[in-house]
């Protein structure tokens, strides 16, 4: 697999006040200064499986080895190395911190952080400033915490890619540099992929809950919601349904900050609150692009929700996401934003609130026994009769018994009689109430059933629900 920087030309233009010209294929060393050692000790990546090179990776933070004689090994290297390494293995963020004696390099992988490398504290201004160059953020500024955005575009073999599946041909990643008391960190947050947007069954909507939402996406006018923690894969579900609508018969456009998946035949646009051009003025100047499908990245304030409300009204269909952890929080938000009772009763279409479980992993899956302490502390019931499985721990998964990631979900599609209650102006208790019985399911039961199915533990759904 080769890594290219799409803009590489302009790069190799740029330099760094520290160390010369900065290349997009090379970072000078000085001689000087001791080699820092490579997350790995083989350079031929293309040919490794993905499980050999993780345990390529999670045996070098053993210890923090001195390559001297490899002069090909440079930040550049190496940093490309953990790039191909976090595409192949579902790397959600990649954690570069300075420590006192060296730098940290971790992985998120479904959710969990793991070390995978450590590097030569001497190579740390190298490092960031690698970083932030192919990032387009300043160097010389150390100081200040730092937002850029980085695309790699990918040729991977034929030979690399499984049967059945298309390759991604690009990667973008939002970066993110914060000073620290050992010095610069840098956070680059993996934004998923050109052309691997997932469909809505893909995501974990259940058979009940799958017709309800795509049902929703067909109305004409209308917002969507979708609800969660951070991380809890509701952009990922967003895409996932603007991929529903047809772009063919509709004009879809959207706002966002950043642009997390590229999807084909939909205006998308990114906010930059840096020239002036914030959600607000975004969403403006959309009513003037003859849209029928807005997507907002995410409300934010009152500004951003009193526009997706009059847009909404006025003949829109508008998706858009909320950092709340229920439905009914949602919609309390909403009045405390300020948004009249009327506007939200009848500009609401349909709420999907999300959360993720982990996948029990199929290479060591087997029947398991009930966690009964788990069980009794949240007073669950399970029917002894019905089997439970968990993965052992093998190679594949790292020995965590999971691999991948699946939503859990409930949905509640706004009616009249839930537009009444809004007007009735409910109290958070009387919400909560009806939501429980009116969702498609509640978090717990979709989850249950994934259990039921095999496909997550009841420790995974226990943890996600609480
Ligand atoms: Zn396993």
């Amino acid at each position: 697999m080769l890594l290219k920087r799409k803009e590489d030309l302009e790069i190799a233009a740029i330099k760094t006040p520290s160390y010369g010209d900065v290349s997009a294929n090379q970072i000078e060393i000085p001689r000087d200064v001791p080699r820092a050692p490579e997350v790995s000790q083989s350079q031929n990546v293309s040919q490794s499986s993905p499980e050999n090179i993780a345990s390529r990776l999670f045996s070098a933070k053993e210890s923090t080895r001195k390559i001297e004689e490899e002069e090909e090994y440079t930040p550049t290297s190496w940093l490309n190395e953990i790039f191909m390494e976090s595409i192949r293995l579902g790397v959600s963020d990649i954690h570069i911190t300075p420590e006192r004696e060296y730098i940290s390099v971790r992985f998120r992988v479904n959710g969990i952080v793991t070390e995978v490398a450590r590097w030569d504290i001497g190579y740390h201004d190298m490092v960031i400033s690698r970083i932030k160059v192919i990032s387009g953020l300043k160097v010389v500024e150390k100081n200040t915490p730092q937002d850029g955005h980085l695309e790699l575009a990918l040729e991977i073999p034929k030979s690399d890619v499984p049967a059945g599946q298309t390759p991604p041909k690009s990667v973008n990643f939002r970066v993110s540099t914060m000073p620290t008391i050992n010095g610069e960190a840098a956070v680059l947050r993996v934004l998923s992929r050109e052309g691997a947007v997932i469909s809505l069954a893909e995501v974990g909507l259940s058979d009940k809950a799958l017709p309800v939402v795509k049902k929703m996406l067909q109305r004409g006018h209308g917002i969507i919601l979708m609800t969660g923690h951070s991380g809890t894969g509701k952009t990922t579900t967003l895409y996932a349904a603007l991929n529903e609508i047809d772009a063919k018969q509709k004009a879809i456009l959207t706002l966002e900050d950043p642009v997390e998946y590229r999807v084909p035949g939909v205006r998308q646009s990114q906010v930059n609150s840096a020239v002036g051009y914030t959600f607000g003025a975004g969403l403006k100047a959309m009513l003037r692009q003859d849209p029928d499908v807005i997507m907002i990245g995410e409300i934010r304030d009152e500004e951003t929700a009193g526009i997706a409300m009059r847009l909404a009204l006025v003949g829109r269909l508008v998706l858009t996401t909320l950092h709340t952890s229920s439905i009914s929080g949602a919609l309390t938000r909403m009045i405390d934003m300020e948004i009249a009772k009327s506007i939200i009763a009848s500009a609401f279409a349909g709420i999907v609130n999300e959360r993720l479980v982990r996948k029990i992993c199929p290479h060591c899956k087997q029947e398991s026994v009930p966690p009964y302490e788990l069980m009794k502390m949240f007073d669950i019931v399970w029917p002894e009769n019905e089997k439970l499985y968990a993965g052992k721990g093998c190679e594949q998964c790292d020995n965590t018994g999971y691999q991948d990631r699946i939503g859990i979900f409930e949905v509640l599609e706004v009616n009249e009689e839930f537009r009444n209650i809004i007007l009735s102006g409910m109290s958070l208790s009387v919400l909560e109430d009806y939501t429980r019985s009116h969702v498609v399911q509640t978090l717990r039961e979709d989850g249950f059933d994934k259990v039921r199915k095999g496909i997550t533990t009841l420790e995974e759904v226990i943890r996600a629900t609480i």
